[in-house]
């Protein structure tokens, strides 16, 4: 209880002196995202430095763009584009034009800027003379354009989360001339420890403790950072976590013809390239099967903004329903106990996840209760430092009530 206090004290205290910061002119910002972070994970935990943070700023549940895996996802929050316009439509996929595959572990295709589309902000920031510092981000290690941040760090998830706020720490202390307006981090965590145990596990409960405390000592640092009253802070991710049970499985296998099946990509979306006759078979097949729709590329929901992409996304796509698994093979599916994943239907809410901003720029004791999507931080961080942004897909009228007068 003590330590809760200290930190909401800390926070209003150097979040009160803001009002007199000058505006875009002086602004940084710090943006972290905690990968999988459900919407309601902080309420499952004790959590006192991310309690504080929404005391002092705004915190609003917010949706992931289409499909809610984490490399579109990432991708999208750094572009403000949806996936199927930036080009990286899901974690793994293969590029027919470029006849390349791309995926999270294959190291050349992530350096690949030819799949990457979109500018990131930190090159919007490195264009227009605001330098950014990235500790890890989904296309960041591609120098997309031929550009790259000041500074940046190649992904490595053995770097503990202390020498991951000790870099952001160096960073803000430096002689004010030299201090980055941008820093952005990743941690890869709850997603991971969500996927082996299931949101609710008391696994899940620790590690999001041990994240707020990572962020309790990190803002608690922050303090004494010569820009600290012109910092804005955000604190989001890239989708949120369902349960999975074994026998919520649908195996494709043995309803599809298949030598005519050309290509399936496993996981949630679950995509399928049948040979080109038969698609259309293969399409009513699939719609006639409960727990999933089966959707023709060129015929996506709206909502969904996805489908364009021919060269990578494949003619049918099938989403399962909440919890459900897709699979496709010979052999029985070997169930695993008890799991959990992500890739459904963004606008379900167990997809959903958080973001927090407070600073300067954001309202105090805020809560934004009109559903926005990821992207849209590409558009708040524009926003705040005063960047002309790139085209995008961002929607002002979602987020604009996020920020103080
Ligand atoms: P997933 O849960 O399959 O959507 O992906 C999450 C995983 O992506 C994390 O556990 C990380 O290991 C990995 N990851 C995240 N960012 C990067 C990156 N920039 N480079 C390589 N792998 C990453
Ligand atoms: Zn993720
Ligand atoms: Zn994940």
């Amino acid at each position: 209880m003590k330590r809760i206090l200290w930190i909401a004290v800390a926070l209003t205290a150097l979040f009160a002196g803001c009002a007199t910061a000058e505006k875009e002119k002086d602004a940084y910002v710090l943006m972290i995202s905690l990968d999988g972070f459900r919407h309601d994970l902080a309420s499952m935990a004790n959590t006192p430095t991310l309690d504080s943070l929404r005391a002092v700023g705004v915190y609003a549940d917010i949706a992931p763009c289409f499909p809610a895996n984490t490399f579109p996802n990432h991708y999208s929050m750094a572009t403000g584009l949806h996936p199927d316009h930036h080009g990286l439509i899901n974690n793994t996929f293969h590029d027919t034009e470029l006849d390349l595959p791309y995926a999270i572990s294959n190291g050349e295709a992530r350096k690949n800027p030819d799949f990457y589309g979109g500018e990131p902000i930190w090159n919007t920031a490195t264009r227009q003379g605001k330098p950014a510092h990235v500790y890890f981000w989904v296309g960041v290690e591609a120098k997309v354009g031929g550009v790259e941040p000041e500074l940046w760090y190649e992904y490595d998830g053995n770097v503990p989360f202390k020498q991951r706020a000790d870099w952001i720490i160096e960073a803000l202390h430096r002689p004010e001339a030299e201090i980055p307006r941008l820093v952005m981090a990743y941690f890869e965590e709850p997603d991971a420890v969500e996927h082996s145990y299931a949101p609710d596990s008391p696994q899940t409960i620790a590690m999001v403790e041990e994240l707020d405390s990572v962020l309790g000592y990190l803002f608690s640092s922050l303090r004494t950072s010569p820009i600290f009253d012109k910092l804005n802070i955000i604190v989001t991710s890239d989708h949120g976590m369902t349960e999975n049970y074994p026998e919520k499985y649908i195996n494709l296998y043995s309803l599809l013809d298949n030598e005519r099946i050309e290509r399936v990509v496993d996981g949630v979306p679950f995509y399928l390239a049948p040979e080109e006759d038969y698609i259309d078979e293969a399409y009513e097949i699939l719609s006639a099967q409960p727990h999933m729709e089966v959707f023709r590329r060129e015929a996506m929901p709206e909502q969904y903004h996805y489908g364009t992409t021919t060269s990578r996304i494949t003619p049918l796509i099938v989403l399962p329903e909440l919890g459900w698994r897709i699979g496709y093979s010979e052999r029985d599916y070997p169930p695993t106990p008890r799991s959990a994943t992500h890739g459904y239907d963004p606008f379900e809410r167990d997809m959903q996840m958080i973001f927090y901003g407070a600073g300067p720029a954001f309202k105090k004791g805020y809560t934004h209760d009109r559903l926005f999507q990821n992207l849209n931080d590409y558009l708040i961080v524009c926003h705040i430092l005063g960047l002309e942004p790139a085209p995008n897909d961002c929607v002002w009228e979602d987020i604009e009530g996020l920020f103080a007068e």
